[in-house]
């Protein structure tokens, strides 16, 4: 079978368009969808051929393995528009790849590469007026796997949906944070599938943060489960922590995503002469860095924000509070990135794709 082109996806498209009702102007983080959306099945074996069909509710069986055995896994990422309409994705490739190594942890087939690359091209040209413009805004994109195979069997299921939906969306955080440092809970263990894209480990994480957030804070710190010595992960992003001119950042891990704002913002600081350490960063490090004022900047980091600036953290019932910085890297490598990823300046990267 010759590979899978763009051109051999069916598009059926929507007779009632929603467009014309959407304020682009005002838009929150995805809550309105595109009039389409991408749908993939594997069954009897083998993925079948995509198709775009009107962004729509999908009907499943009770039983499927989805609702009972959390079989799920997704990728987010986000696609941008210049001043000439010309669209561009960010490392797509890294989000096909990323979203295969979710898969094989959570024994779902993978997806054929192009499946994915050619399907999200193909929704791209025909969503391409969703895609907002407004300073800070784009189309994020959800693709996500899925187990539809029904029965109560605690065991993999024979049918998956593969979905690509798009929600056209404005910045993700306004302003700076403020997190706690998490000493219960954990986000994920070793030999667990904190570093797989997994639905589990979001609702994993619910309600710890919103036990912070009854304290105050916005946000946690995921620290490892072993001993909640070591700093690994901020709610949902990575995490890195600036000390005196040095960006520090957990090595990935079993533990932790392998996020592809992180990887950026490494290539780019070393490329931009910032010192860079990739080691584990100990909660008495932060701490006594605090009081000794070689704190300088903390921020998460992961696609929706780019980059979240973090105000101060909570430890053990202390506050820190992190100063304000006059030329912080925080705003330098956010404004590098999103400037790459808008087509505003050249890319020695190649991370910009074009559609
Ligand atoms: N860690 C976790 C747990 C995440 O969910 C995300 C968001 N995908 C990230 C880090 C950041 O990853 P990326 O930069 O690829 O969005």
């Amino acid at each position: 079978m010759a590979a899978l082109t763009k051109n051999d996806i069916k598009i059926t498209r929507t007779e009632s368009s929603k467009i014309s009702s959407i304020d682009f102007n005002n838009l929150a983080f995805g809550q309105v969808f595109s009039d389409h959306m991408l749908i993939c099945d594997y069954k009897n074996g083998k993925w079948h051929t995509p198709e775009i069909v009107p962004y729509s509710p999908i009907t499943l069986d009770p039983s499927a393995k989805i609702f009972h055995y959390g079989q799920s896994i997704f990728e987010g990422m986000k696609a941008y528009k210049d001043d000439k309409e010309d669209v561009f994705m960010f490392r797509p490739m890294d989000n096909v790849r990323r979203l295969n190594v979710s898969a094989k942890r959570l024994s779902i087939p993978e997806l054929p590469e192009a499946y994915f690359m050619e399907g999200l091209k193909a929704l791209l040209e025909v969503e391409k007026d969703w895609i907002p413009t407004a300073e800070g805004s784009s189309l994020y994109i959800r693709p996500f796997i899925f187990a539809s195979g029904k029965g109560f069997h605690a065991s993999p299921a024979d049918e998956y949906k593969f979905i690509i939906c798009a929600a056209p969306s404005g910045a993700y955080f306004s302003g700076k944070v403020n997190v706690l440092i998490e000493e219960t809970y954990s986000r994920s263990a070793n030999g667990g599938v904190g570093f797989a894209k997994a639905g589990g480990n979001y609702a994993g994480q619910f309600y710890p943060t919103q036990l912070a957030k009854a304290k105050g804070y916005q946000q946690v710190i995921w620290t490892d489960d072993t001993t909640h010595e070591f700093i690994e992960e901020a709610g949902a992003m990575n995490v890195f922590i600036r000390i005196n001119d040095t960006l520090l950042t957990s090595p990935v891990s079993d533990r932790i995503l392998d996020g592809i704002t992180r990887k950026s913002i490494l290539q780019l600081a070393e490329a931009e002469g910032l010192k860079t350490d990739v080691r584990k960063v100990k909660v008495s490090e932060l701490v006594e860095a605090s009081r000794n004022g070689s704190l300088k900047e903390m921020f998460g980091a992961g696609t929706a924000a780019v980059i979240s600036p973090i105000s101060g953290f909570g430890f053990r019932g202390e506050d820190f509070i992190i100063p304000e910085q006059d030329a912080s890297f925080a705003s330098k490598l956010k404004n590098r990135i999103v400037a790459i990823q808008t087509n505003k300046v050249e890319d020695p990267f190649g991370w910009r794709v074009k559609l």
